[in-house]
């Protein structure tokens, strides 16, 4: 089944975002404590689509060695997965473009990963700050090396704000995905 991941720096609000999107309340465990996401995790959706929970980057507060071991979990993942279908990267929408995101979102494109952007904890901002750190964003990538900025998403998972807009937007890859697959 084809897969969708979704990965972001720890404490991004991650496992929140998953839990509104499957409303399991109880399997993606949330926490203030950063980098409890250490396993790649499968949800099933709709019996015909992955959204797979992928270990949280940047951490602050694990060693050098952990750091590598994840590092290689993520790129092997996203190297080597042939069902992945797209990436949903999350970064915090309070904070203005942070360099380890860009240069991770840098990376997935090297490497022909399709992806879009989640912007999370939007209840935490008004509209207009809102809107300002989302074109920080898509004008930081039009300045670097992308030719248009990907798709993106405002969520809020205390909120359930967002949630029909990605769900319905994976639907509609997913659907052509098996069309793709028929022809
Ligand atoms: P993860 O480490 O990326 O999985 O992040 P978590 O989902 O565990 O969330 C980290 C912290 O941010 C927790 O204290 C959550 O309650 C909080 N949080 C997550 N999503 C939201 C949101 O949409 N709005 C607000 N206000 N807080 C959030």
């Amino acid at each position: 089944l084809p897969e969708y991941a979704f990965i972001g720096r720890s404490n991004v609000g991650k496992s929140s975002l998953i839990n509104m999107l499957t409303e399991r309340k109880s399997l993606a465990k949330t926490s203030g404590r950063p980098g409890k996401t250490q396993l790649i995790n499968h949800f099933k959706i709709n019996e015909n689509w992955f959204l797979v929970d992928l270990p949280g980057y940047g951490y602050a507060r694990v060693s050098k060695k952990d750091k590598k071991t994840f590092q290689k979990y993520i790129t092997d993942y996203f190297t080597q997965r042939e069902q992945l279908v797209c990436a949903f990267v999350l970064v915090d929408i309070r904070h203005s473009p942070q360099k380890i995101d860009m240069e991770f979102m840098e990376w997935l494109g090297e490497n022909q990963v399709p992806f879009c952007i989640i912007f999370t904890k939007a209840d935490k901002l008004k509209p207009g700050a809102i809107e300002r750190n989302v074109n920080a964003y898509l004008n930081e990538m039009e300045n670097g090396l992308w030719e248009e900025a990907p798709s993106y998403f405002i969520t809020s998972s205390s909120k359930n704000m967002g949630r029909e807009e990605l769900l319905t937007y994976i639907d509609g890859i997913n659907t052509d995905f098996f069309q793709a697959l028929k022809n």
